[in-house]
């Protein structure tokens, strides 16, 4: 059996009547950017959401640039983040000019760690950038209320949701929890389009004013630029239309994930160490797993026909691109140890019943081997 890391063509493929439906009629419409499949996704998505206002725009990256921008936030400034999370606000705040700050995660769900920020905070920082990370949810409300107490009502908070489409914190949904929110829909995340996305979510009605002006040119209409470091970063009619078909069945999509989170769970009880475990707030985007000989468990499990990646594998402050005197850190103990033990199991909505009963016979009959020397 050969078990890939990620199919989201299986997904797709169980829609592609609804899809085509929805390309032909993109087709017929004539309309290409910014029409009616657009408009009515972004009503629909920040509905979903809960929130007021959603502009799309081309992929993850441009909502983390945008929505920096439309906070206001400049050269010099200080954005507080993680350097576990893959390098993409780093780029956004690289984009910017704004200087990274890095604090480490807690140590079980590998989060940004809420009780650290307060100490992290400069005069010159003006947001926080909180991942929800593989799904699960940074506690938001702790976040804000520690701010708040520590006399920072100023410093903004950036929920970034590309990993995390439908996961909630006390039955809200991520999204709506800070200032205003990024998604992605690169075709493997929970909402995954054919192609690049990405979204923007606020309630704030100046800032939803300035991302729609910022994707587009800096444009407040046609011809007339208002804002300056406006951009060109749209959603395609086409992936919209698609998008629209795919928001329905992102709860059961969810909901599927979590089921085979729980399977995976249960095969790696007592042989590794589980990060991402089971509950019903976070969306299962990956499955993460930890132990001190990754190296081997990897190599048998990739042996064996079962595809493994690591989320991820060098922190940003140890990637070749990243100049010392363009961040600041403090110290990432937890970030660190991670790094050297996590990897990633298949988990998608495509995976099949065999699929993971493949897998779980393989962890107790080798990797289980493994992990008791
Ligand atoms: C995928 C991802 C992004 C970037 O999205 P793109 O659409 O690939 O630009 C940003 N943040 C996180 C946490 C992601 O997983």
């Amino acid at each position: 059996m050969k078990i890939l890391f990620n199919q989201p063509k299986r997904e797709n493929d169980e829609l592609s009547l609804e899809i085509d439906a929805a390309i032909k009629n993109v087709l017929k419409s004539g309309i290409y950017i910014l029409g009616n499949n657009v408009t009515t996704f972004e009503e629909e998505f920040a509905e979903y959401c809960n929130t007021k206002y959603c502009y799309t725009v081309g992929n993850g990256t441009d909502a983390l640039v945008i929505a920096l921008r439309a906070l206001g936030i400049v050269k010099n400034d200080e954005v507080i983040t993680v350097a576990n999370a893959g390098g993409y606000s780093t780029t956004a705040c690289n984009l910017v000019g704004a200087t990274p700050v890095y604090i480490d995660v807690d140590k079980h769900r590998l989060l940004l760690n809420v009780d650290l920020v307060p100490s992290a905070i400069s005069p010159k920082t003006k947001c926080v950038i909180a991942t929800h990370l593989y799904g699960q949810v940074v506690d938001i409300k702790k976040l804000r209320a520690l701010l708040d107490a520590a006399g920072h009502t100023e410093v903004k908070i950036l929920e970034d949701c590309a990993q995390a489409h439908g996961a909630t914190s006390e039955g809200e949904k991520v999204g709506s929890l800070g200032d205003i929110a990024t998604f992605s829909f690169y075709p493997t995340k929970n909402l995954g389009a054919l192609g690049d996305g990405g979204a923007i979510t606020t309630s704030c009605e100046k800032l939803a004013e300035r991302c729609q002006s910022l994707r587009q040119y800096g444009w407040i209409s046609k011809y007339c630029s208002t804002v300056s470091d406006g951009q060109n970063s749209r959603l395609d009619e086409i992936h919209a239309a698609i998008l629209r078909v795919k928001l329905k069945q992102l709860d059961a999509y969810n909901q599927k994930r979590r089921s085979i989170c729980t399977h995976l769970h249960e095969t790696c009880r007592g042989i590794v160490d589980v990060v991402t475990t089971p509950n019903d707030d976070h969306v299962s985007h990956l499955f993460v797993v930890r132990h001190k000989n990754r190296e081997e468990i990897c190599k048998t499990l990739n042996e064996n026909g079962i595809a493994t990646d690591i989320h991820y594998p060098i922190l940003d402050i140890d990637q070749i691109s990243m100049n010392a005197k363009s961040y600041r850190s403090l110290e990432l103990k937890h970030s660190n140890q991670a790094t050297k033990e996590i990897f990633s199991l298949p988990c998608y909505t495509g995976i099949t019943r065999a699929e993971l009963d493949f897998i779980r016979q393989i962890f107790q009959t080798k990797i289980s081997v493994i992990t008791k020397e």
